[in-house]
Protein backbone atom coordinates (compact mmCIF):
# COMPACT_ATOMS: atom_id res chain seq x y z
CA UNK A 1 0.00 0.00 0.00
CA UNK A 2 1.41 3.27 -1.19
CA UNK A 3 -0.14 6.99 -1.46
CA UNK A 4 -3.44 8.04 -0.20
CA UNK A 5 -4.32 4.71 0.94
CA UNK A 6 -1.65 4.32 2.95
CA UNK A 7 -2.83 7.74 4.47
CA UNK A 8 -6.35 6.88 5.17
CA UNK A 9 -4.64 3.85 6.82
CA UNK A 10 -2.85 5.33 9.26
CA UNK A 11 -5.64 7.80 10.04
CA UNK A 12 -7.78 4.68 10.46
CA UNK A 13 -5.27 3.96 12.93
CA UNK A 14 -5.01 6.84 14.98
CA UNK A 15 -9.09 6.29 15.28
CA UNK A 16 -8.97 3.07 16.46
CA UNK A 17 -6.68 3.65 19.25
CA UNK A 18 -8.54 6.59 20.23
CA UNK A 19 -5.16 8.89 19.26
CA UNK A 20 -7.22 11.11 16.17
CA UNK A 21 -7.97 14.48 17.39
CA UNK A 22 -10.75 16.35 16.42
CA UNK A 23 -10.54 20.43 15.24
CA UNK A 24 -13.31 22.56 17.13
CA UNK A 25 -13.68 25.76 15.99
CA UNK A 26 -14.34 29.10 17.74
CA UNK A 27 -16.83 31.83 16.97
CA UNK A 28 -16.47 33.99 19.25
CA UNK A 29 -13.30 35.50 21.54
CA UNK A 30 -11.31 33.68 23.69
CA UNK A 31 -13.23 33.70 27.45
CA UNK A 32 -14.46 30.83 29.51
CA UNK A 33 -17.53 31.67 27.82
CA UNK A 34 -18.09 31.26 24.27
CA UNK A 35 -19.04 29.76 21.30
CA UNK A 36 -17.89 26.61 19.40
CA UNK A 37 -18.69 24.12 16.71
CA UNK A 38 -17.01 20.40 16.22
CA UNK A 39 -16.72 19.36 12.60
CA UNK A 40 -20.27 18.69 11.36
CA UNK A 41 -22.58 20.02 14.17
CA UNK A 42 -23.51 23.79 14.64
CA UNK A 43 -21.95 26.25 16.77
CA UNK A 44 -23.27 26.43 20.57
CA UNK A 45 -22.34 28.08 23.58
CA UNK A 46 -19.69 26.33 25.90
CA UNK A 47 -18.31 27.20 28.86
CA UNK A 48 -14.52 26.73 28.58
CA UNK A 49 -11.69 25.18 30.76
CA UNK A 50 -9.49 25.09 27.86
CA UNK A 51 -6.96 27.38 27.29
CA UNK A 52 -4.00 29.30 28.68
CA UNK A 53 -5.20 31.93 29.18
CA UNK A 54 -5.31 32.24 32.90
CA UNK A 55 -5.17 35.81 33.74
CA UNK A 56 -7.68 36.36 30.73
CA UNK A 57 -6.00 38.77 28.90
CA UNK A 58 -6.50 37.77 25.55
CA UNK A 59 -9.58 39.41 24.97
CA UNK A 60 -8.86 42.68 27.48
CA UNK A 61 -9.83 45.71 25.92
CA UNK A 62 -6.35 47.31 27.06
CA UNK A 63 -4.96 44.94 24.97
CA UNK A 64 -7.34 45.02 21.96
CA UNK A 65 -6.03 48.65 22.06
CA UNK A 66 -2.51 48.67 22.05
CA UNK A 67 -2.57 46.18 18.84
CA UNK A 68 -4.42 48.68 17.60
CA UNK A 69 -2.62 51.44 17.95
CA UNK A 70 0.38 49.49 17.58
CA UNK A 71 -0.87 48.71 13.84
CA UNK A 72 -1.72 51.97 13.29
CA UNK A 73 1.71 53.50 13.97
CA UNK A 74 3.63 50.05 12.94
CA UNK A 75 1.54 48.79 10.20
CA UNK A 76 1.07 44.61 10.00
CA UNK A 77 4.00 42.96 8.65
CA UNK A 78 7.67 43.49 9.97
CA UNK A 79 9.19 42.66 6.79
CA UNK A 80 12.14 40.69 7.32
CA UNK A 81 13.77 38.41 10.25
CA UNK A 82 15.17 40.40 12.94
CA UNK A 83 19.25 40.41 11.72
CA UNK A 84 18.29 41.75 8.05
CA UNK A 85 15.42 44.29 8.48
CA UNK A 86 12.55 43.38 10.86
CA UNK A 87 14.10 44.39 14.48
CA UNK A 88 12.06 47.50 15.35
CA UNK A 89 12.00 50.15 18.41
CA UNK A 90 8.82 48.50 20.03
CA UNK A 91 11.02 44.70 19.49
CA UNK A 92 13.92 46.69 21.22
CA UNK A 93 11.43 48.26 24.02
CA UNK A 94 10.21 44.55 24.66
CA UNK A 95 13.30 42.49 25.07
CA UNK A 96 14.40 45.51 27.58
CA UNK A 97 10.94 45.16 29.78
CA UNK A 98 11.18 41.18 29.57
CA UNK A 99 14.42 41.37 30.47
CA UNK A 100 13.82 43.91 33.47
CA UNK A 101 11.05 41.26 34.59
CA UNK A 102 14.43 38.86 35.55
CA UNK A 103 16.81 41.19 36.37
CA UNK A 104 16.63 40.29 39.77
CA UNK A 105 17.18 36.79 39.14
CA UNK A 106 20.24 36.62 36.51
CA UNK A 107 22.93 39.01 36.37
CA UNK A 108 23.17 41.39 34.05
CA UNK A 109 20.29 39.97 32.00
CA UNK A 110 19.16 40.40 28.32
CA UNK A 111 16.45 39.05 26.69
CA UNK A 112 15.49 37.78 23.43
CA UNK A 113 11.79 37.68 22.00
CA UNK A 114 10.97 34.75 19.83
CA UNK A 115 7.91 34.34 17.31
CA UNK A 116 6.36 30.80 19.71
CA UNK A 117 7.24 28.92 22.72
CA UNK A 118 8.27 26.11 20.15
CA UNK A 119 10.95 27.97 18.60
CA UNK A 120 12.62 28.88 21.48
CA UNK A 121 12.78 25.45 22.99
CA UNK A 122 13.84 23.88 19.56
CA UNK A 123 16.31 26.47 18.76
CA UNK A 124 17.80 27.30 22.01
CA UNK A 125 19.35 23.97 22.98
CA UNK A 126 20.89 23.33 19.66
CA UNK A 127 22.54 26.98 20.02
CA UNK A 128 24.19 26.05 23.60
CA UNK A 129 25.20 22.60 22.57
CA UNK A 130 27.24 24.58 19.59
CA UNK A 131 29.29 26.02 22.12
CA UNK A 132 30.81 22.73 23.73
CA UNK A 133 30.59 19.17 23.36
CA UNK A 134 27.50 19.16 25.70
CA UNK A 135 25.36 16.35 27.17
CA UNK A 136 21.51 17.69 27.79
CA UNK A 137 20.00 16.34 31.13
CA UNK A 138 16.01 16.35 30.36
CA UNK A 139 13.19 15.79 32.84
CA UNK A 140 10.82 13.31 31.54
CA UNK A 141 7.52 15.02 31.59
CA UNK A 142 9.23 17.81 29.10
CA UNK A 143 6.96 19.62 26.38
CA UNK A 144 7.25 18.33 23.19
CA UNK A 145 9.26 21.49 22.06
CA UNK A 146 12.15 20.47 24.52
CA UNK A 147 12.49 17.05 23.36
CA UNK A 148 12.65 18.27 20.03
CA UNK A 149 15.34 21.00 20.71
CA UNK A 150 17.27 18.04 22.35
CA UNK A 151 17.31 15.85 18.64
CA UNK A 152 18.45 18.94 16.96
CA UNK A 153 20.92 19.50 19.64
CA UNK A 154 22.82 16.09 18.23
CA UNK A 155 24.36 15.55 21.28
CA UNK A 156 23.45 12.97 24.06
CA UNK A 157 20.98 13.83 26.42
CA UNK A 158 19.36 11.62 29.02
CA UNK A 159 16.09 11.69 30.41
CA UNK A 160 15.41 12.04 34.50
CA UNK A 161 12.21 11.11 36.13
CA UNK A 162 11.33 14.83 37.15
CA UNK A 163 10.36 14.29 41.18
CA UNK A 164 14.16 12.42 41.51
CA UNK A 165 16.80 14.73 41.95
CA UNK A 166 19.02 11.60 43.01
CA UNK A 167 18.75 10.39 39.65
CA UNK A 168 19.79 13.29 37.79
CA UNK A 169 22.87 13.51 40.12
CA UNK A 170 24.17 10.13 39.45
CA UNK A 171 23.69 10.78 35.74
CA UNK A 172 25.57 14.89 36.29
CA UNK A 173 28.02 13.07 38.56
CA UNK A 174 28.98 10.48 35.73
CA UNK A 175 29.04 13.02 33.10
CA UNK A 176 32.13 13.55 30.87
CA UNK A 177 30.74 16.19 28.89
CA UNK A 178 32.49 19.48 28.78
CA UNK A 179 29.11 21.69 29.07
CA UNK A 180 26.25 20.36 30.89
CA UNK A 181 22.72 21.47 30.23
CA UNK A 182 19.77 20.56 32.72
CA UNK A 183 16.27 21.30 30.77
CA UNK A 184 12.84 21.46 32.90
CA UNK A 185 9.15 22.57 32.77
CA UNK A 186 9.40 24.66 35.57
CA UNK A 187 5.60 24.10 35.66
CA UNK A 188 5.09 20.94 34.27
CA UNK A 189 2.13 21.68 31.71
CA UNK A 190 -0.30 18.39 31.86
CA UNK A 191 -0.67 17.93 35.37
CA UNK A 192 0.32 21.56 36.96
CA UNK A 193 3.05 20.29 39.26
CA UNK A 194 5.80 22.83 40.29
CA UNK A 195 9.57 21.71 39.79
CA UNK A 196 11.63 21.48 42.74
CA UNK A 197 13.44 24.87 41.15
CA UNK A 198 16.02 25.43 44.19
CA UNK A 199 17.57 22.11 44.20
CA UNK A 200 18.21 21.88 40.60
CA UNK A 201 19.83 24.86 40.88
CA UNK A 202 21.61 23.64 43.58
CA UNK A 203 22.37 20.47 41.63
CA UNK A 204 23.61 22.87 38.65
CA UNK A 205 25.68 24.83 40.61
CA UNK A 206 27.63 21.47 42.50
CA UNK A 207 28.27 19.94 39.15
CA UNK A 208 28.48 23.46 36.76
CA UNK A 209 26.08 22.99 34.15
CA UNK A 210 23.18 25.30 32.85
CA UNK A 211 20.40 25.39 34.29
CA UNK A 212 17.27 26.22 31.19
CA UNK A 213 14.05 26.39 32.79
CA UNK A 214 10.76 26.44 30.51
CA UNK A 215 8.03 28.57 32.45
CA UNK A 216 5.68 28.81 29.64
CA UNK A 217 2.86 27.91 32.41
CA UNK A 218 4.83 30.15 35.13
CA UNK A 219 5.29 33.45 33.46
CA UNK A 220 2.45 35.93 34.36
CA UNK A 221 1.19 33.29 37.36
CA UNK A 222 3.49 32.66 39.55
CA UNK A 223 5.29 35.37 41.61
CA UNK A 224 4.46 38.74 43.33
CA UNK A 225 4.12 40.74 40.28
CA UNK A 226 3.55 37.55 37.63
CA UNK A 227 7.45 37.65 36.84
CA UNK A 228 7.32 33.62 37.10
CA UNK A 229 9.33 30.86 38.40
CA UNK A 230 12.02 32.41 39.48
CA UNK A 231 10.34 34.91 41.62
CA UNK A 232 8.09 32.21 43.11
CA UNK A 233 11.55 30.37 44.23
CA UNK A 234 13.71 33.40 44.66
CA UNK A 235 16.84 32.04 42.93
CA UNK A 236 19.38 34.36 41.63
CA UNK A 237 22.45 32.45 39.25
CA UNK A 238 24.44 33.45 35.93
CA UNK A 239 23.88 29.91 35.00
CA UNK A 240 19.63 30.42 34.92
CA UNK A 241 18.27 30.63 31.43
CA UNK A 242 14.74 31.43 31.93
CA UNK A 243 12.08 30.85 29.09
CA UNK A 244 8.75 32.72 29.06
CA UNK A 245 5.93 32.08 26.47
CA UNK A 246 3.74 34.80 25.60
CA UNK A 247 0.70 33.37 24.42
CA UNK A 248 -0.55 31.72 27.36
CA UNK A 249 -0.77 34.01 30.67
CA UNK A 250 -0.06 37.00 29.07
CA UNK A 251 -2.36 36.45 26.28
CA UNK A 252 -0.71 37.43 23.15
CA UNK A 253 1.90 35.38 21.19
CA UNK A 254 5.29 34.30 21.29
CA UNK A 255 8.21 33.94 23.65
CA UNK A 256 11.37 35.06 25.14
CA UNK A 257 14.42 33.95 26.64
CA UNK A 258 16.34 35.64 29.12
CA UNK A 259 19.44 35.06 30.25
CA UNK A 260 22.77 36.86 30.83
CA UNK A 261 23.46 39.63 27.80
CA UNK A 262 26.83 37.77 26.86
CA UNK A 263 24.79 34.53 26.28
CA UNK A 264 21.93 36.50 24.84
CA UNK A 265 24.26 37.57 22.28
CA UNK A 266 25.34 34.38 21.56
CA UNK A 267 21.46 33.40 21.13
CA UNK A 268 21.01 35.81 18.79
CA UNK A 269 24.00 35.32 16.46
CA UNK A 270 23.63 31.37 16.37
CA UNK A 271 19.62 30.37 16.95
CA UNK A 272 18.12 29.17 13.66
CA UNK A 273 14.78 29.46 15.02
CA UNK A 274 15.20 33.47 15.30
CA UNK A 275 17.82 34.45 12.49
CA UNK A 276 15.89 31.93 9.47
CA UNK A 277 12.40 33.60 10.21
CA UNK A 278 10.42 36.60 9.78
CA UNK A 279 10.61 39.02 12.84
CA UNK A 280 6.33 39.27 14.72
CA UNK A 281 4.67 41.76 13.75
CA UNK A 282 5.60 45.08 15.56
CA UNK A 283 2.23 45.82 17.04
CA UNK A 284 1.89 42.55 18.93
CA UNK A 285 5.10 44.00 20.86
CA UNK A 286 3.10 46.71 21.43
CA UNK A 287 -0.05 44.31 22.98
CA UNK A 288 2.55 42.76 24.74
CA UNK A 289 4.15 45.84 26.44
CA UNK A 290 0.33 46.30 27.86
CA UNK A 291 -0.40 42.75 29.13
CA UNK A 292 3.27 43.19 31.07
CA UNK A 293 2.00 46.58 32.46
CA UNK A 294 -1.13 44.56 33.26
CA UNK A 295 0.75 41.71 34.82
CA UNK A 296 2.76 43.92 37.20
CA UNK A 297 0.47 46.05 38.27
CA UNK A 298 -2.63 46.19 40.54
CA UNK A 299 -4.89 44.20 38.24
CA UNK A 300 -2.32 41.38 37.79
CA UNK A 301 -2.29 41.43 41.38
CA UNK A 302 -5.96 40.97 41.01
CA UNK A 303 -6.17 38.34 38.95
CA UNK A 304 -3.43 36.63 40.25
CA UNK A 305 -5.10 36.33 43.69
CA UNK A 306 -8.90 35.44 42.29
CA UNK A 307 -6.87 32.56 40.15
CA UNK A 308 -6.00 30.99 43.61
CA UNK A 309 -9.24 31.36 45.22
CA UNK A 310 -10.78 29.87 42.34
CA UNK A 311 -8.08 26.87 43.00
CA UNK A 312 -8.60 26.35 46.41
CA UNK A 313 -12.43 26.23 46.02
CA UNK A 314 -11.96 23.73 43.16
CA UNK A 315 -9.70 21.97 45.73
CA UNK A 316 -12.41 21.34 48.44
CA UNK A 317 -15.25 21.29 45.89
CA UNK A 318 -16.74 17.65 46.11
CA UNK A 319 -15.78 15.17 42.81
CA UNK A 320 -17.09 11.30 42.44
CA UNK A 321 -14.02 8.98 43.78
CA UNK A 322 -13.60 7.46 40.41
CA UNK A 323 -11.75 10.21 38.65
CA UNK A 324 -9.29 10.89 41.33
CA UNK A 325 -7.55 14.49 40.97
CA UNK A 326 -4.19 15.41 39.97
CA UNK A 327 -3.84 18.08 42.77
CA UNK A 328 -1.59 21.37 41.83
CA UNK A 329 -0.89 24.29 42.93
CA UNK A 330 -1.04 26.29 40.23
CA UNK A 331 -4.05 26.55 36.96
CA UNK A 332 -3.86 23.44 35.94
CA UNK A 333 -6.09 21.10 37.55
CA UNK A 334 -6.12 17.81 36.08
CA UNK A 335 -8.69 14.76 36.27
CA UNK A 336 -6.80 11.13 35.61
CA UNK A 337 -8.95 8.65 33.66
CA UNK A 338 -5.84 6.11 32.65
CA UNK A 339 -7.46 5.05 29.38
CA UNK A 340 -7.50 6.82 26.40
CA UNK A 341 -10.92 6.24 25.60
CA UNK A 342 -12.08 6.74 29.40
CA UNK A 343 -10.84 10.46 28.77
CA UNK A 344 -12.57 10.96 25.33
CA UNK A 345 -16.01 9.72 26.51
CA UNK A 346 -15.67 12.19 29.56
CA UNK A 347 -14.26 14.87 27.74
CA UNK A 348 -17.45 14.02 25.22
CA UNK A 349 -20.08 13.69 27.87
CA UNK A 350 -19.29 17.11 29.49
CA UNK A 351 -19.73 18.72 25.84
CA UNK A 352 -22.70 17.24 25.44
CA UNK A 353 -24.03 19.30 28.71
CA UNK A 354 -22.23 22.29 27.30
CA UNK A 355 -18.84 22.21 29.20
CA UNK A 356 -16.24 22.00 27.16
CA UNK A 357 -12.77 20.03 29.08
CA UNK A 358 -10.30 18.42 26.52
CA UNK A 359 -8.81 15.01 27.12
CA UNK A 360 -5.23 14.51 26.62
CA UNK A 361 -3.74 11.68 25.54
CA UNK A 362 -0.56 10.08 24.43
CA UNK A 363 2.20 11.26 22.84
CA UNK A 364 1.22 14.87 25.02
CA UNK A 365 0.92 12.56 28.26
CA UNK A 366 2.22 8.83 28.81
CA UNK A 367 0.56 6.23 28.15
CA UNK A 368 -2.48 5.30 30.38
CA UNK A 369 -2.66 8.33 31.88
CA UNK A 370 -5.16 10.42 29.62
CA UNK A 371 -6.95 12.65 31.78
CA UNK A 372 -8.95 15.93 31.70
CA UNK A 373 -7.19 19.04 31.78
CA UNK A 374 -8.99 21.49 33.59
CA UNK A 375 -7.73 24.91 33.43
CA UNK A 376 -8.51 27.51 35.66
CA UNK A 377 -8.34 31.63 34.62
CA UNK A 378 -8.98 34.79 36.16
CA UNK A 379 -11.84 35.00 34.21
CA UNK A 380 -13.90 32.46 35.33
CA UNK A 381 -16.32 33.04 38.30
CA UNK A 382 -17.01 30.55 41.35
CA UNK A 383 -20.32 29.49 39.50
CA UNK A 384 -18.43 28.31 36.72
CA UNK A 385 -16.64 26.20 38.66
CA UNK A 386 -19.81 24.54 40.76
CA UNK A 387 -21.69 24.20 36.99
CA UNK A 388 -18.65 21.71 35.91
CA UNK A 389 -18.88 20.59 39.36
CA UNK A 390 -22.68 19.27 38.94
CA UNK A 391 -21.63 18.05 35.47
CA UNK A 392 -19.53 15.86 36.54
CA UNK A 393 -21.49 14.60 39.11
CA UNK A 394 -24.64 14.48 37.16
CA UNK A 395 -22.46 12.18 34.62
CA UNK A 396 -21.34 10.37 36.98
CA UNK A 397 -25.12 9.40 38.13
CA UNK A 398 -26.49 9.08 34.83
CA UNK A 399 -23.61 7.81 33.23
CA UNK A 400 -21.70 8.75 30.32
C1 LIG B 1 2.86 25.88 25.30
C2 LIG B 1 4.22 25.43 25.70
C3 LIG B 1 5.32 25.69 24.89
C4 LIG B 1 5.19 26.26 23.52
O1 LIG B 1 4.90 27.60 23.56
P1 LIG B 1 4.16 28.26 22.30
O2 LIG B 1 4.38 29.70 22.47
O3 LIG B 1 2.73 27.85 22.42
O4 LIG B 1 4.80 27.71 21.07
C5 LIG B 1 6.57 25.35 25.35
N1 LIG B 1 6.72 24.76 26.55
C6 LIG B 1 5.69 24.47 27.34
C7 LIG B 1 5.91 23.81 28.66
C8 LIG B 1 4.39 24.78 26.94
O5 LIG B 1 3.36 24.47 27.69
Amino acid sequence: MTGLAQVRQALHGLQQAGLRRTLRTCHSACAPQLTVSMAGQDASPMLAFASNDYLGLAGHPALRAALIEGVQEWGVGSGASHLISGHYAVHEALEARLAASQAAHIPQAGALYLGSGYLANSGLLPALAALAPSEIFSADLNHASIIDGCRLARCPAQVWPHQDLAQLAAQLQASRAQQKIVVTDAVFSMDGVIAPLAALLALCEEYDAWLVLDDAHGFGVLGAQGHGALEHAALHSERLIYLGTLGKAAGVGGAFIAAHADLIEWLRQKMRSYIFTTASAPALACALLAALDLIEGTEGRTARAHLQDLRTSWQSMALPDCWPRLTSPTAIQALLLGENQAALDLSHALWRRGVWVPAIRPPTVPAGTARLRITLSAAHSLADLQRLQHALQAIHREGL
